[in-house]
């Protein structure tokens, strides 16, 4: 369903569906879906382009002379990363292919450029993460070892910093301490503190400072506190009696017009996370907080990390047989074995014994001896065997007949080609949130933050737990952080897609989609297809998806842009539309990576002809690019790192056609304020940069939560000003309306009392400006603005009995 507008520039709820066809008439970009859909039959076929089993892929450039090249590539149903760059006059996009993937786009007439990212340096990530973990696991052990039997002087604690700074006329002390027992138990640490120079520990009271885990790792312990008065000293005792004394140093104050001001708490990422501990950290961190934040399974399970176990025997497709197992790899799946032999006589006819989960096929021969039996033979033979099919299901190769003869094979087990640790769930794993917010019960407003609907993505994930800490950890002694928790419901989901996410980290760095196999069993859902499966979430939701017509998603289930079956066919899009559901939901963060890009709807058109989905209105518009600006300069002010104009905007305008993402149908279903963040320059960078992103797109998440709060605390009415200008006809005026805030502009030029069923002033078109109205010389005009919060110029009522409203002729100004 096209959404008609309803947010706060329209009075949301009141008189929605009018001011949308206003907007319609106003601003002749938005187009009716009716007009603008055209039919399923004319989207782009559907290409396979041949990613072969066990093939891995890399981060390729492909190197297009334009933007209909682009579409052109885009409707391949290529996995491309998210980035589009303007290099000497030529596009150059980031695809993510195999070498045959390669050759058919070269084959298609595209050109590959350089290679960006490989396997191996995917294996290098996991390394220096692996390594990182155990370094701190080596410090703890060393620590631990030290401290025991320990003396006088050897504390099984120790003071790592202990900062006092003032914010306002608040005093905080700050406190980092390491103790040896700290990986295993979970006690918090009691510091006391003296009241200034020569008092006694103590005088000053006291303050808990609780465990810093992650990646599963103990760090130390850290917390801040406000004060009454400048300790001089500290003292921790650890629950095992170690004894601690540090003094107090005075942390630096930086500038006052830091909106986070001095000894905000950050930095609480030290080494990439798989789901299973992202979900683990935010069950952590709310434990940690009962009275401010709150764990959410969401409504949907995935369909979890596993395969049947399968094989298929051997080569050419006519004699090939696929073997898939009825329980799930780990549920015996992976031990059922199968062996093809030759009978070694002549005569023998075609039979199947099972020993166990031994499943073994005698073939027929021949009066000279030779195998007879053909796959479809042998497929019927272990579907008709009572020992067989209670074990496994067998087939003909991609609906091939099977005519061909069967080759002998030595015993092979089946398998799921699953290598994650059994600590890894196999079951349908739960998705979870953490809501966050004094007041979680609907009341206040909401604001939605979620990543990784792409696996591969690991950066965007570490945003969101380093966004949460932030938040959690400012509350008690920072009040801008304070008023966000006590205002808003804030919602925060680390990893939309789970099993994809641990696919990505134990099996193949470049899976983008979920697990879900949607082939056809005369298809590729046989064991060689098994690494082409998976939806691309981002392309399942219900707003101008494939279904209804729009462009850069695939219908075929080995495409790495594959729609799903059905909108909202995927339990990870169902959860994500419940979560857009919540009703007090009005920001929206999406997290992806890589191009340093900010963007909003539409996120989708039509080809040919690039119909976009609607337009959002000037006021809309304008709002989007005032509310980027913010979150942009946050951004920024982490290492002066911009993300550019040219890579903020509708995603539809900066990158390329993402049809059914999430992005549209926050706002055009929920009507969400939802932005798209494109983390960073790769998928997996080193962690040095992972790092500085997750720094620097956290601080835009919280810039979007003081958006929000703003939005939400606004109750100033907009101004605006008519400007009147020479016209080149003669008799007639140009007019333009200016606002001093992002607001919508309703007016008429009959003499009538404005609503918002009155035109509604527009665009002059794609990125540009207002527009100009061309009326006869001293036309009367009556209008009001109304910003995104609702707020009315000069508190008129549309529709009510004042005539409050502004009024003016349209007259040239005399000079
Ligand atoms: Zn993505």
């Amino acid at each position: 369903m096209p959404h008609l507008g309803t947010n706060g520039f329209t009075r949301r709820n009141v008189l929605a569906a009018a001011a949308g066809a206003a907007g319609a008439v106003a601003t002749g970009a938005l187009v009716s879906r009716s007009e603008a859909a055209p039919n399923d039959s004319a989207a782009a076929p559907d290409i396979d382009l041949g990613h072969v089993a066990g093939e891995q892929s890399s981060v390729i450039e492909v190197v297009l002379p334009d933007r209909d090249e682009l579409d052109r590539l885009v409707a391949t149903g290529v996995d491309l990363d998210h980035q589009v760059n303007l290099v000497d006059d030529r596009l150059v996009v980031h695809a993510v292919i195999s070498p045959n993937e390669g050759a058919t786009l070269t084959a298609m007439g595209f050109t590959l450029g350089n290679v960006i990212y490989t396997p191996a340096d995917a294996k290098a990530r996991l390394a220096e993460r692996e390594a990182t973990i155990a370094g701190h696991v080596a410090a703890n052990e060393e620590f631990s070892a030290s401290a025991t039997g320990r003396t006088a002087t050897a504390s099984d604690v120790k003071i790592i910093r202990a900062d006092y700074y003032t914010q306002g006329t608040t005093m905080v002390l700050s406190v980092e301490a390491k103790w040896a027992q700290g990986q295993t138990a979970t006690d918090t640490l009691t510091v006391e503190r003296d009241s200034g120079k020569g008092t006694a520990i103590g005088s000053g009271g006291t303050q808990t400072i609780s465990r810093f885990v992650d990646a599963g790792v103990y760090l130390y312990h850290r917390g801040a506190a406000q004060v009454t008065a400048r300790p001089d000293y500290i003292r921790i005792t650890s629950p095992t009696g170690g004894i601690a004394v540090a003094k107090v140093k005075e942390w630096l104050p930086t500038p006052g017009h830091d909106p986070e001001g001095p000894g905000y708490q950050k930095d609480f990422i030290t080494s990439y996370l798989t789901p299973t501990e992202l979900y683990d950290r935010i069950k952590a961190i709310a434990a940690e907080h009962p009275k401010l934040a709150e764990i959410v399974e969401l409504p949907y399970k995935t369909n979890g990390y596993r395969r049947k176990a399968q094989a298929v025997f051997g080569s050419a497709s006519a004699s090939r047989v696929a073997v898939d197992s009825l329980a799930w790899g780990h549920e015996g799946g992976n031990s059922i074995a199968i062996e093809i032999v030759d009978p070694g006589g002549a005569g023998r006819p075609l039979s199947v014994s099972v020993t166990g989960t031994d499943i073994q096929v005698t073939l027929a021969s021949d009066t000279a001896g030779a195998v007879t039996s053909t796959a479809a033979e042998v497929v019927a033979a272990l579907n008709a065997s009572p020992g067989a099919s209670g074990l496994i299901q067998a087939y003909t190769y991609r609906g091939n007949t099977g005519a061909g003869v069967v080759a002998p094979a030595a015993r092979t087990l089946l398998t799921d080609d699953l290598t994650a640790p059994a600590s890894v769930s196999r079951e349908p794993h739960p998705v979870y949130a953490i809501r966050i917010g004094k007041h979680r019960n609907g009341s206040k407003l909401g604001v939605l933050a979620y990543a990784q609907e792409h696996a591969r993505e690991w950066v965007p994930p570490l945003v969101t737990i380093e966004t949460a800490e932030r938040l959690l950890r400012n509350y008690k002694h920072d009040w801008r952080t304070r008023e966000l928790l006590d205002n808003l419901d804030i919602w925060i989901a680390p990893s939309i897609n789970p099993d994809g996410g641990h696919y990505a980290f134990y099996d193949d760095n470049s899976q983008r989609r979920n697990m879900t196999n949607h082939c056809a069993p005369t298809g590729s859902a046989d064991f060689l297809a098994r690494d082409s499966w998976g939806v691309d979430n981002n392309r399942n939701y219900t707003e101008y998806s494939r279904f209804d017509g729009y462009s850069g998603a695939s219908a075929s289930c080995t495409s790495d842009t594959f729609s799903g079956p059905s909108e909202l066919s995927e339990p990870e899009n169902k959860n994500l539309d419940w979560l857009a559901a919540r009703p007090n939901i009005k920001f929206a963060m999406n997290l992806h990576s890589s191009g340093n890009y900010f963007m909003w709807s539409p996120g989708a058109y039509a080809v040919p002809g690039r119909i976009s989905a609607p337009r959002p209105t000037l006021a809309e518009e304008s709002y989007f690019w005032s509310a980027s600006s913010r979150i942009l300069t946050s951004i920024k002010r982490h290492r002066n790192l911009a993300v550019t104009p040219a890579r903020t905007g509708p995603i539809s305008d900066v990158l390329y056609s993402a049809a059914g993402n999430s992005g549209d149908m926050l706002w055009y279903k929920y009507d969400i304020y939802a932005w798209n963040f494109e983390v960073g320059t790769s998928f997996q960078p080193e962690w040095v940069e992972a790092h500085d992103e997750t720094m620097e797109f956290s601080n835009g998440l919280v810039e979007l939560f003081r958006v929000a709060r703003d939005f939400d605390k606004d109750r100033r009415s907009p101004k605006s000003k008519l400007k009147v200008s020479p016209s080149p006809t003669h008799g007639m005026v140009s007019v333009t309306f200016e606002t001093n805030e992002p607001a919508a502009v309703y007016y008429t030029l009959d003499r009538s009392a404005p609503t918002y069923s009155s035109t509604l002033y527009g665009s002059a078109g794609i990125r540009e400006g207002a527009e100009t109205l061309t009326v006869r010389a001293g036309t009367t005009i009556n209008w009001f603005s109304v910003d995104a919060a609702g707020n009315v110029e000069d508190d008129y009522r549309p529709g009510g009995h004042r005539r409050n409203y502004r009024t003016a002729k349209a007259i040239l100004p005399r000079h």
